[in-house]
């Protein structure tokens, strides 16, 4: 992470980029990626998006600052510290735990950007509201974030997404899903018609669960179908395939890809693609929604693209 953080969200560099390659005009299908990735070399894609309101409660509810919960790598305590940083407010980060004796390169950003790292026991983290309870007694001058920003805040900012491009002509959108709170944003833009995918990154069962019908309920006029057969083994879990084609995605578009969520994205949509789910004229887009400094994570050299950020 490069010192001073420039001061600019710039949500204009989100461009359209539109994906060539020969398969889709084989198949008569256009496809593009929404490059949240570009607004911010540090705050990542969806979480400026799913972090800006609660920053604003924040600021008018005469708070200090924030604090939330994360793991190591998280992306979220990442952009969080990014973002109170350059607000000039506080951050406390409550990470799942032991304090290990070297810290990830996520956490030494987070703490070199200000933010007060806290390690609780990974038993202690099974038990967020009891968590949430006894900060917000501790830190009354704090607003607490749920981790990963979930709650309506999170969803409506997230809902902004849909606002930086006419995405009228698009019959599917493919994003990843953690939480599910940008997906619901997402879903409560699109229109009548409008298909939504969701690729769960964590593995849980399909079928009816407390996920699928928290996102059926975000509209009655597009649809959302959730996929649980792209996680790789869960949660920030990988194989060598999923690296293989991360390199692969970056050389044919020349787009890098997280292990943890886009190239868990873009691998199904690929997948999609081969088994023919898509039909002649389908418009899609994949939302590219950053987290590339979790890449720091895996072993040098497993990719191809170097991350930086
Ligand atoms: C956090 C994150 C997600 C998941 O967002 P949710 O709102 O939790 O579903 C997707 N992609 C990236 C890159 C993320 O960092």
């Amino acid at each position: 992470m490069k010192f001073p953080l420039s001061p600019v969200i710039d949500v204009h560099q989100a461009c359209l980029q539109k994906l060539n390659h020969e398969t889709f005009n084989h198949r008569r299908l256009s496809a593009s990626v929404l490059r949240l990735d570009l607004i911010h070399p540090v705050i990542s894609g969806n979480k400026w998006f799913k972090l800006k309101n609660y920053i604003s409660m924040a600021q008018h509810a005469n708070k200090k600052g924030v604090l939330t919960f994360g793991g190591a790598y998280s992306n979220h305590l990442h952009a969080t510290a990014a973002i109170c940083h350059l607000e000039g407010i506080s951050a406390v980060g409550v990470i799942r735990g032991e304090r290990p004796r070297e810290l990830s390169p996520t956490l030494i950003d987070c703490e070199n950007l200000g933010m007060q790292l806290i390690f609780i026991s990974r038993n202690a983290y099974r038990h967020p509201e009891e968590l949430q309870k006894t900060f917000s007694h501790q830190y009354p001058d704090l607003l607490l974030v749920a981790e990963g920003g979930q709650g309506d805040p999170g969803i409506t900012g997230a809902a902004e997404i849909m606002e930086l491009h006419d995405f009228s002509g698009f019959t599917h959108v493919l994003c990843a899903v953690g939480t599910g709170t940008m997906c619901a944003g997402i879903l409560r833009k699109l229109k009548n018609g409008q298909q939504l995918l969701g690729v769960n990154v964590i593995k849980i069962p399909s079928g009816e669960n407390n996920l699928s019908s928290f996102i059926a309920n975000q509209s009655s006029r597009a649809t959302a179908t959730l996929y649980y057969d792209y996680h790789f083994g869960g949660y920030a879990k990988y194989s060598t395939r999923l690296l293989t084609f991360m390199n692969e995605w970056y050389s044919r578009f020349d787009m890098e890809s997280d292990f943890v969520y886009t190239g868990k994205l873009f691998f199904a949509f690929d997948d999609l693609l081969k088994k023919e789910y898509f039909q002649q004229g389908d418009n899609i887009l994949l939302i590219h929604s950053g987290g590339l400094q979790g890449n720091r994570s895996l072993p040098t050299g497993s990719l191809t693209f170097e991350t930086h950020n």
